[in-house]
């Protein structure tokens, strides 16, 4: 049995911004359930304690630089049994807000602080000096967010391996010299050997640079991320350590995501019983004020409206789609502009685009269900779960040809149609004019009902259960 502790900023349900919380969620529960003493380390964000009433101070200690005292809670998480630690300091997670902006959606003004606080208490755990008598095998960090933790247990004598794993590179927490001597970091990691980067430093480089293994979420973005185009200034640091590099593709949670057991959705349905499919169209288009149309085919589109998901690209596209006989559904928020953008398109076609800015768990389960095609044409994915769900949900993805998307869906040629190999659309310039192609190619298949009653069939057939994924981290671990 190993012991690991997973470090990460976000774990679905307790908190969760998007894929990284979907992974912290479901990952160590699926270690636990390959016999592995997994336990979470978090941030005590309000949003936390107010879910866990009852979590009770377990240990106390002191870290450098932090405003207070350090208290550690420890709960469990709901149906898993996996142990969590949380971090508890109140001037720096006691606050309304989202766990790195504010109720306005301003970044924290003392990020910096608070993760670095958080860093340095997930050191104290790693090397068993918290009190809690128990001494991980394996620290397993996530994201900037605790990418100061392999540098600065480098420093210890005795330490666990690490393991830090990318989810995106795209958030580095890069902040100022003022900052780091602010933190009082160990004046020698200020080097462009260590966190140095650009003037600044870095909290992503120092897991980058630090730790004994690297991973991030799919073959293609492992691969992507080591040249200049995906790299975000890092791709050289990556090159340098590419033999420590792995690309492991997330699993689903398939007891939260699938329509035979998804308790979010009005109508439950399976591969073969496809009849609530069809009465969550229903449901989805009179919830988006849509036209009745039950051969009309629905695109859906979920994601955080920001460049990177290609939101932009479906804005732009818009005119020509609606040329078609189709409906578009989107839910997201982020970026106001491209939010505008939306809510005016939604008013110019009315009936026949339906826009919902904000964060809604239900609905984005009923976008699922009810579509008939999913939209993901992203600049750039690092696994990206929406069309893992969309294949399970027999929701059949149009994606752009990068990251964990290339990955995961096979385009319908006649070939792969041919061999039932087929899942989804796939094209390769991010450009508006191709995803309309892509999207009309869609259509076309859409109807001709049995060609297309394959093509969900070999989407709905597709496992990417974590159990595959946990299996391979774990052999990782066993390899350390
Ligand atoms: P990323 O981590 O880059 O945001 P992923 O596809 O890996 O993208 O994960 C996004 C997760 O967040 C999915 O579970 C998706 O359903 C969810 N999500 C994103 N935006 C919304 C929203 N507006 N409402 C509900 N869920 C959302």
């Amino acid at each position: 049995m190993i012991k690991i502790l997973f470090a990460a900023s976000e774990a679905h349900p307790l908190v969760k911004t998007g894929g990284l919380g979907d992974v912290a969620g479901s990952l160590p529960a699926a270690l636990r359930r390959l016999h592995q003493d997994v336990r979470l380390i978090l941030p005590a964000y309000r949003s936390i304690l107010e879910r866990l009433p009852d979590a009770a101070v377990t240990a106390q200690f002191e870290v450098p630089g932090a405003p207070d005292t350090v208290r550690l809670r420890q709960a469990t998480l709901a149906d898993d049994g996996v142990p969590v630690y949380l971090v508890d300091v109140p001037a720096l997670f006691d606050r309304p807000g989202g766990p790195y902006s504010d109720p306005q959606g301003r970044e924290w003004y003392d990020n910096a602080l608070r993760f670095a606080t958080y860093c340095r208490a997930v050191v104290q755990v790693a090397t068993n000096h918290a009190g809690l008598d128990w001494a991980p095998d394996v620290v397993h960090c996530n994201d900037w967010q605790s990418g100061l933790v392999p540098p600065l247990l480098m420093r210890e004598p005795r330490r666990p391996a690490t393991v830090f794993t990318i989810h995106n590179l795209a958030y580095q927490g890069v902040f100022t010299w003022d900052t780091f001597q602010y933190l009082r970091l160990p004046a020698d990691l200020w080097s462009m050997h260590a966190l140095e980067f650009y003037g600044g430093f870095s909290f992503i480089k120092g897991g980058l640079v630090f730790s004994d293994r690297l991973t991030t979420v799919s073959p293609t973005y492992a691969r992507e991320i080591c040249t200049p185009e995906f790299g975000a200034g890092l791709d050289g640091v990556l090159r340098s350590r590419a033999d420590r590099l792995e690309g492991i593709l997330n699993g689903v949670d398939y007891r939260v995501w699938d329509p035979a057991r998804d308790t979010l959705i009005p109508h439950r349905y399976t591969a073969r019983a496809m009849q609530g499919k069809q009465q969550n169209k229903v449901a989805l288009q009179k919830r988006m004020d849509l036209a009745m149309g039950p051969r009309t085919p629905l695109f859906g589109h979920v994601g955080r409206m920001v460049e990177q998901k290609g939101i932009d690209l479906i804005i732009d596209a818009l005119p020509a789609l609606m040329e078609e006989d189709l409906q578009i559904v989107i839910l997201g928020s982020g970026d106001p502009r491209l939010e505008r953008e939306l809510q005016d398109a939604a008013a110019r076609w009315v009936g026949r685009l339906g826009v919902h800015i904000g964060y809604d768990e239900a609905l984005a389960h009923l976008v699922e269900a009810g579509s008939d095609a999913f939209l993901m044409p992203s600049r750039f994915e690092p696994c990206g779960l929406n069309q893992l769900y969309s294949l399970r949900y027999g929701t059949i993805p149009i994606v752009r040809r990068t990251g964990g998307l290339a990955d995961t869906v096979v385009d319908a040629d006649a070939e792969t149609l041919r061999s039932g190999a087929a899942t989804g659309f796939v094209f390769d310039e991010a450009a508006p004019a191709p995803l309309v192609a892509a999207v009309a190619r869609a259509a076309e298949h859409y109807r001709n009902p049995p060609v297309w009653r394959d093509l969900i069939g070999n989407a709905m057939r597709q496992d990417f259960s974590w159990r595959r994924s946990a299996q391979a981290y774990l052999a990782l671990y066993r390899r350390l």
